[in-house]
C-alpha cells in the first residue's frame, strides 16, 4: 500500500459511489466530503462539514481540511492532516503515547476547570460583576 502524500479536491454535487484515490470529494449541497483513506487501504473516509466536525478551508484553489483525520476505527488506524491538498503523515502513536497524549488531556481540562474559592477568585468575580454592570447597558 503506498500513502499518498497529495489529494485533489473535487466539486460535486453527491459524492460518487466509486472514489478515486488522491481525490477529495466535496459536496457543498449536502455539507459532506470524502475520500479514499490516504494510506491506500481502499476504505472511505467521510468528514461531513460542519462546526461540529470539520471545516474546509479553500485558498488559491487548495483545500485543507480541519482538524486532521484520523481513523482510529479502521485496521490502518491512519492520522494525517489534509492542508493544502498535501497530506500530512502524523508520526504513528505507539499505544503508550497514546495513553500518555489521553492524560495530558486530562490534566489541561482540570487545569481549565474553574475552581471558585479563595481570596483571588473572589476578586475575579467582583471585578467581573463591575465591568458587568458598566457595560450592562
Ligand atoms: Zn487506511
Amino acid at each position: 500500500m503506498t500513502r499518498l502524500g497529495q489529494i485533489k479536491p473535487e466539486f460535486v454535487e453527491f459524492i460518487p459511489e466509486n472514489l478515486a484515490p488522491g481525490v477529495l470529494y466535496i459536496s457543498k449541497r449536502y455539507s459532506t466530503a470524502s475520500h479514499l483513506c490516504c494510506c491506500g487501504c481502499g476504505l472511505e473516509v467521510v468528514t461531513p462539514l460542519n462546526p461540529a466536525k470539520w471545516r474546509l478551508i479553500e485558498s488559491d484553489g487548495a483545500i485543507s481540511l480541519s482538524p486532521s483525520v484520523g481513523s482510529w476505527s479502521f485496521p490502518c488506524r491512519s492520522h494525517y492532516w489534509i492542508s493544502g491538498n498535501r497530506v500530512q503523515w502524523a508520526a504513528v502513536m505507539s499505544a503508550e503515547r497514546i495513553a500518555a497524549v489521553k492524560s495530558r488531556d486530562r490534566r489541561d481540562v482540570e487545569a481549565m476547570a474553574p475552581q471558585p474559592q479563595g481570596f483571588f477568585a473572589r476578586m475575579v468575580g467582583a471585578i467581573a460583576t463591575k465591568i458587568g454592570r458598566w457595560f450592562g447597558r
